[in-house]
């Protein structure tokens, strides 16, 4: 390539080391930072968010971008070269009409509220939280601002995370989605054959735990040479390149599915990171195509798979041989059951796959209304509970179980959540297509053969990266968006 492709790999590659330090930075926040270096780290934050962003906007980069973009004319469209130029593109634009200032007094404000958040739902005291959260929202609205004309505040921020995507499109989809999952539910709860979980509700050691689900991260197909697994308060995966990529996971003694489920979703995120190309590393296509990409990848790891019979048909003799005390005498059928319970809860990466659809729309609900400006944050907690009785039909006896129990506001990710809904439509959909390309894929997951599964998403999904939207990704492997 020519002499300005270069130099805009050069100048993404600043961008996105910057980017990958502010990473590890917040990783550390999460996982082993005391909490005296939270006004510390709020300022480092801030500064490699500026000095990112400066990079990012410079003219520099504008002029790099300028001669690449003549030099990729005529190129193929689906190149690697065009690509990473029209991602740049769009990276710049976007990034161009928000100040500096504004990036640091996000990073510096939503640094600090993690930290006030973590105590507030320590204390299930929502008021603790409530300035926080009011300086974030005027801050996302000051955001969506930037982009104004829009047709709805929501949509540059869920432009964000879901690149093209717009509130009334994604409204459109639970609206026809809601009614019939509600229904269902009450169905299950009202007509169902009552599912007994007490065999994963005993005490189960900690350690132990931990030992079992590496087991199972690493026989799913994470590389832990790439990769590692520590505790934190709500789990994550943060990859600083596709040489390391990192998940987090927390435990409870006594319910076993929190660490094992917890961890297998985020091994699915950790397994996209490590698939990506190793060459679209530090340029604009090495990132995943969407966070409902990245979250589909996750929810297949931990749902079609993990919660299948199939899965505990190769794996479940080797949970009781750990577990000898409390599962030795439960044969496999009533702990596949027990795994699959459907149940009305209250804490959402804990829900099963009928009601979760359910704490997303009623998240959508409430973040659009504070964005619009009729739901006031200090009224949330109690439209929060009233809103979660009519969708679940229970009330959280407090703030922890109930609006404080997400990370997502305290980091300024307003937006997001629609993601999670959207990605189970996609594991859905990719899932028939990788049936129909690898018909014996259940006998291979009963045998703990993961590696053709693995393949298939690196091949179809995991290497192109950032390089296709998430539609046209979608279209090109299942022909259908
Ligand atoms: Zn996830």
């Amino acid at each position: 390539m020519g002499a300005g492709f270069e130099e805009l790999r050069k100048q993404f590659g600043i961008v996105a080391d910057l980017e990958a330090a502010g990473g590890v930075l917040g990783w550390d926040q999460q996982t082993y930072m005391p909490p005296g270096g939270a006004q510390g780290r709020a300022m480092q934050l801030a500064t490699l968010g500026r000095v990112a962003h400066e990079q990012l906007v410079s003219d520099d980069m504008g002029a790099a971008l300028e001669a690449a973009e003549s030099e990729v004319e005529g190129l193929d469209p689906d190149s690697d070269e065009v690509r990473t130029v029209r991602k740049a593109r769009r990276e710049f634009d976007k990034a161009r009409r928000v100040p500096s200032e504004w990036v640091a007094e996000f990073r510096r404000v939503t640094a600090l509220a993690h930290q006030v958040w973590e105590k507030a739902r320590a204390e299930a005291d929502f008021r603790q939280f409530q300035e926080p959260l009011e300086e974030i929202v005027q801050l996302r609205r000051d955001y969506a601002d930037f982009f104004a004309p829009f047709d709805h505040v929501y949509d540059p921020l869920l432009d964000d995370f879901e690149p093209g995507m717009k509130m009334a499109e994604v409204k459109a989809v639970f609206d026809e989605l809601r009614p019939a999952q509600v229904s269902l539910v009450r169905d299950i709860v009202d007509r169902g054959r009552p599912v007994d979980d007490s065999v994963v509700c005993q005490h189960f050691d900690e350690q132990k735990q931990w030992d079992f689900g590496i087991e199972v991260a690493k026989a799913l197909g994470y590389d832990l040479e790439r990769g590692r697994q520590d505790k934190s308060v709500h789990p994550f995966t943060s990859g600083f390149g596709t040489g390391d990529v990192r998940i987090t996971t927390r435990f409870d003694t006594g319910f076993l599915n929190t660490a094992l489920f917890g961890t297998m979703h985020e091994a699915g995120h950790a397994m996209y990171e490590q698939g990506v190309d190793p060459e679209f590393d530090r340029t604009p296509l090495g990132i995943t195509a969407s966070l409902a990409v990245h979250e589909s990848q996750s929810r297949m790891w931990e749902n079609l798979v993990g919660r299948s019979r199939a899965f505990w048909v190769g794996f479940y003799e080797r949970l009781q041989e750990v577990f000898r005390g409390q599962l030795g005498q439960v044969d496999l059928e009533t702990f596949y059951r027990a795994v699959n319970k459907v149940m009305p809860s209250l804490i959402r990466v804990e829900a099963d796959e009928a009601t979760y659809n359910l704490h997303i729309m009623l998240r959508f609900e409430l973040e659009i209304a504070m964005m619009e400006g009729t739901l006031e944050v200090g009224d949330l907690p109690e439209a929060w509970n009233s809103k979660f009785e009519e969708f679940l039909g229970l009330v959280p006896p407090d703030d922890a179980v109930g609006v404080l129990q997400d990370i997502h506001w305290s980091g300024g990710m307003i937006g997001y959540f629609p993601t999670y809904a959207l990605r189970n439509l996609i594991a859905a959909q990719l899932w028939g297509k990788i049936n129909e390309d690898i018909p014996d894929l259940e006998s291979r997951i009963e045998k703990g053969e993961f590696g053709g599964l693995l393949g298939w998403l690196r091949e179809n999904v995991h290497r192109h990266g950032s390089k296709f939207e998430p539609v046209e990704l979608l279209t090109k492997v299942t022909g259908s968006g």
